[in-house]
């Protein structure tokens, strides 16, 4: 199947979940919820949808954004929230129930959740999804380091596939780099 990983900005990320709550709840919806994105900590969890008292908010983990998932697997978590958000709009909660499944169907993302999380106030997280392996190791034959994986032919890897000697290792400074095909 040929589906095509996918790095977002923040920015982006947060309008791609904006136009899904606009298609499958409402514009002011959209217009007006908190949307976070968390700084690399959330590392277990890849959403949730959460109340205090008076609003509803969204958070992704920055996994979302590095480009080791699919599109797919991306807007299934954006919408598997996004449901929940629904949910509690509905009736007020929100849980894995038939109610939610009924939700999933419609929009076509997962209706369970991978790792449930104890607290009440929190509605969820989210399913495995697909990992995306790194296809290129760059090293460097003075040393041995590791200088790292890459999912993509970045331009350092074209130029170090071409010997143009441009980049150099951080640990001893030789040019003499290499890449490994994973
Ligand atoms: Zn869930
Ligand atoms: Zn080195």
């Amino acid at each position: 199947m040929n589906t095509p990983y996918k790095v977002f900005t923040p920015e982006q990320l947060r309008d791609r979940v904006k136009l899904f709550i606009s298609l499958m709840i409402n514009q002011s919806t959209a217009n007006n919820i908190t949307i976070k994105i968390d700084n690399g900590r959330m590392t277990n969890t890849y959403g949730y949808c959460y109340s205090d008292n008076d609003n509803t908010y969204l958070k992704f983990s920055s996994m979302l954004l590095d480009g080791r998932y699919t599109l797919e697997s991306v807007d299934s978590v954006l919408k598997h929230e996004i449901g929940h958000l629904l949910d509690i709009l509905d009736r007020g909660y929100s849980n894995h129930d038939k109610h939610f499944h009924a939700i999933a169907n419609k929009y076509k993302f997962h209706g369970t959740s991978g790792v449930e999380l104890n607290k009440s106030e929190i509605y969820d997280t989210i399913v495995k999804i697909e990992k995306k392996q790194p296809k290129y190791r760059v090293v460097c034959n003075s040393c041995g380091q590791i200088a790292g994986d890459y999912y993509n032919k970045t331009a350092a890897i074209k130029s170090i596939e071409r010997n143009e000697n441009v980049y150099s290792c951080k640990r001893c400074s030789s040019r003499d780099l290499e890449i490994v095909y994973l």
